[in-house]
């Protein structure tokens, strides 16, 4: 095992303090991610986003004792005095030591390892490859979707004396990446799954992203790829790297004569060593048959007899790369992660169970682990300590193996040898106000689980990708100035898309502070465990008990108000109060005016701190009102410098939105207040590439029939058929938040991605459209919005606002979150 000694020789650093020798399991980039504090050693990694070295505090105190901290960034004498209990390693960059350890830990590993790079299908095709390999090898993969700077090297540390096999995926953005990637991996085998527009920003042409995804192979004894991609293909020759290639429109090692498919199968024909064979995969999809033949030439070249490969190949099952949260029966909150069951799958989504708020009880159903390299004994026992190290309260096993091992595991677990045996044995009534983390091997069919646990509703849900909306909040972020503040505005419903869960990310990914137009919305967000500092922008005086009560902070905006809210306080505790200033909006809030009677009362008031002083643009989103937008800003610096001068107090200044983000940088002041664009949509326009899609609400077709030329349809017979026609009725009317105004061909929606349009009036639960030609039936899915029907489009046709439309969608459409 490393000692904190070999630690600090292997990455160069400079030891502060050295008080004990402690082992050195986990390593931990992620403050959030803390299971086993005893055996964890700490990187502080500086971010674009983050600083590590803000945590060092929180993690000492809750045992935490080895450290990698940066030199710049803190002083040595302060760390000894500070942490008197912990060894502490000084490096110059924590994360190139971290990449370094991990280099090192590789070496002590004399085992093949394949690594894979492509712009897509990496973590399939890692994913099938260990379950193809399973029944010959110890496999250690990467978790996940573990492919980048961070993730590599914590992949890679995995890596122990029982695996045979590694596969690890590498993923990069920019030039310079693949450098640091390739010595951490060190593969002896390659996989070069294909090249396409994933991260071209970064690159200044196709050309150079394959040269530099390339350098990760620069010592392989074989790269495997499809020499159909001409990139690829020339720049692999150009370099003299020893190939195994399979192709479809030229001669290989590999040569694919043909592709053809029935039901839900392919048929692949091939000549390989001058003889035409035939396999047959359980997909008809172009992406998956690529991500099998990569495969496929693996297994070919490992000499796996013909018959032994189609075995394993028809046990292949799509790789679920989604992780679902949705609300479930009795109060139960299910978080749906049947991604492939390994040990290091079942650690992060432990960590997201571990990271909701404990309102209410953690209970973990588990099959058994697949693919794990370890011995069972051993496995299962870490398995034990990782469900204790989380605070998971009840335990359900599923699987004869993890059922053999139950005496590891608390005395309040159950368990049951199969799937089946557990829901003949289900009783939704035992269920109650838990947070229920499904997690299950493919096999184990953990889907019937979940829909047990489903509430019944209509087919209308709002999907929202969290991933999308991490990637929106890094944008707006990767604009703020280091010491800039970010309030996230999550009023009304978090702009439609969920409150709670949209707090709790942010709360997760550490914004500053959140924002609610009423009283109720925060004590919703307190009630659910979130403890971010909370603004209620429109506080009515029946309100202010609550207020208190939640540690909820009002926005006062007239002497009135103020007045009111005064009177509410208890004598001995302290508050604090955002104060709202009129700079020309003319909605709410104080002018000059009213200045010398508000600090006359807040003189009288010391207990009444003003928090923050902030105003809001009228017409941040366009050019056109830029002069009074200047203006805006002007008089609000101003009234803002004079609110401090007679507070005698320094408050958080703030006057940006969205919009003003991205128009008016120089004019971040304190803080900025987030609203639309974290949920994807970039209200000036000019930046609507950067964000990603957040929301998709979809629904399902109830029938579909045919309609005569001249006959009507719906009410007021508003629909009339010009030619004879097949329409379909589908599973969402304007109760749903579906705008009346769509009715009669205004509105589209889509339909295995074609678009069909709205035929008669949009009635309260259904509409009807129009889908003469296209191949539909009953149950299948119609995208009411999404990313290739945007809001931004909708909201044009009936002369709306994207936010209008998002905010519209009834509480009645079930919410699901996930994330990738
Ligand atoms: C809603 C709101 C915002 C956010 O506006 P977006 O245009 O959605 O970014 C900011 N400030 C105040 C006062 C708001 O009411």
């Amino acid at each position: 095992m490393l000692t904190f000694q070999q630690l600090a020789t292997v990455t160069k650093g400079h030891v502060v303090q050295f008080v004990q020798p402690l082992p050195i399991l986990n390593l931990l980039t992620d403050s959030r991610k803390l299971s086993q504090p005893a055996g964890s050693l700490f990187f502080a990694i500086k971010g674009k986003y983050n600083n590590g070295h803000k945590y060092l505090q929180q993690l000492y105190s809750i045992g935490v004792r080895q450290f990698v901290v940066e030199e710049e960034s803190i002083d040595a004498s302060q760390l000894q005095q500070l942490y008197p209990e912990a060894n502490i390693l000084q490096v110059q960059n924590s994360l190139e030591a971290l990449q370094t350890l991990a280099a090192w830990h590789r070496v002590q590993f004399q085992i093949p390892v394949i690594g894979v790079t492509g712009s897509n299908g990496k973590t399939i095709v890692k994913e099938w490859l260990a379950a193809l390999l399973s029944p010959d090898e110890q496999v250690v993969k990467s978790p996940r979707s573990y492919n980048s700077q961070l993730g590599v090297p914590l992949s890679v540390w995995q890596l122990n004396a029982n695996h045979t096999l590694g596969i690890f995926e590498a993923g990069i953005s920019q030039p310079g990446e693949m450098e640091n990637l390739q010595p951490i991996i060190q593969p002896t085998l390659g996989i070069f799954t294909n090249i396409g527009s994933a991260h071209d920003e970064g690159f200044t042409s196709r050309q150079q992203k394959v040269d530099e995804k390339l350098k990760l192979f620069k010592s392989v004894e074989l790269l495997f790829y499809c020499a159909d991609y001409e990139l690829i293909d020339e720049a692999v020759r150009q370099q003299s790297i020893k190939s195994f290639t399979w192709a479809r429109r030229q001669a290989a090692d590999v040569t694919i004569t043909a592709v053809t498919t029935a039901g839900h199968r392919s048929t692949i024909v091939y000549t390989y060593q001058g003889q035409k064979q035939r396999i047959s995969v359980p997909f008809t999809d172009e992406a998956s048959v690529e991500n099998v033949l990569h495969c496929l030439a693996i297994l070919l070249y490992r000499n796996l007899p013909l018959d032994e490969i189609q075995d394993r190949l028809d046990r292949l099952q799509p790789v679920a790369m989604r992780l679902e949260m949705k609300e479930a029966i009795n109060g139960c909150y299910l978080i749906d992660d049947t991604y492939n069951n390994d040990l290091a799958g079942l650690a992060i989504a432990l960590d997201l169970l571990a990271s909701q708020p404990r309102r209410s009880k953690h209970t973990l159903i588990l099959s058994d682990l697949l693919e794990s390299g370890l011995p069972e004994e051993k496995l299962y026992s870490q398995v034990a300590e990782l469900v204790q190290a989380h605070g998971v309260e009840r335990l359900i096993g599923i699987g004869e193996t993890i059922k053999a091992h139950a005496a590891k595991f608390g005395s309040g677990s159950i368990f049951y040898s199969s799937t089946q045996a557990f829901l003949d044995d289900f009783q939704a009534a035992s269920f109650r106000n838990e947070v229920v983390l499904v997690k299950g091997a493919r096999v184990f069919e953990f889907e019937k689980i979940v829909h047990a646990f489903q509430q019944k509703v209509h087919g209308t849900v709002l999907e929202v990708n969290l991933d999308a909306l991490v990637h929106n909040l890094n944008f707006y972020r990767s604009k703020l100035q280091p010491e800039t503040k970010l309030m996230v505005m999550v009023k009304a419903f978090a702009y439609g898309s969920g409150s709670f869960e949209v707090a709790n990310l942010l709360q997760f990914h550490r914004v500053d502070y959140l924002a609610v137009a009423y009283a109720d919305e925060g004590v919703m967000l307190r009630e659910h465990g979130i403890t971010l500092p909370v603004m209620v922008m429109n506080p009515s005086p029946d309100s202010f008990g609550k207020l208190q009560q939640y540690n909820l902070e009002p926005e006062i905006y007239s002497l009135e108000l103020l007045e009111a809210y005064l009177s509410s306080l208890e004598a001995g505790r302290k508050y604090k109060m955002h104060l709202k200033l009129d700079t020309g909006m003319h909605r709410l809030g104080f002018t000059p005016e009213d200045f010398d009677a508000l600090f006359k009362m807040l003189q009288q008031h010391p207990e009444l701190k003003v928090e923050s002083a902030f105003s809001h643009l009228a017409g941040a989103d366009e050019a056109l009102h830029n002069d009074f937008s200047g203006q805006q800003i002007a008089n609000f610096r101003s009234m803002a410098a004079e609110v401090e001068e007679r507070l005698g107090y320094k408050v958080i200044k703030h006057i940006l939105n969205s919009a003003g983000i991205v128009r008016f940088p120089e004019h971040q002041l304190d803080m900025v207040r987030l609203g639309i664009g974290l949920y994807g949509v970039e209200a000036t326009g000019s930046e609507q590439e950067a964000l990603r899609s957040v929301s998709i609400l979809k629904t399902t077709i109830s029938q579909v029939k045919s309609i005569k030329q001249g006959e009507t349809v719906g009410y007021s017979r508003k629909g009339i058929a010009s030619s004879d026609k097949t329409i379909a009725t589908i599973a969402i009317g304007y109760a749903d938040g579906y705008d009346r105004r769509f009715s009669n061909g205004v509105g589209q929606v889509l339909i295995h991605g074609k678009r069909a349009p709205l035929i008669g009036n949009v009635c309260m639960d259904m509409c009807m459209v129009d889908v003469t030609g296209m191949q539909v039936k009953a149950g299948d899915e119609a995208i009411i919005f999404g990313p290739q029907l945007t809001l931004v489009e909708l909201a044009e046709k009936i002369g709306t606002i994207p936010y209008e439309l998002l905010t519209n969608v009834s509480t009645r459409v079930k919410r699901v979150f996930y994330a990738e």
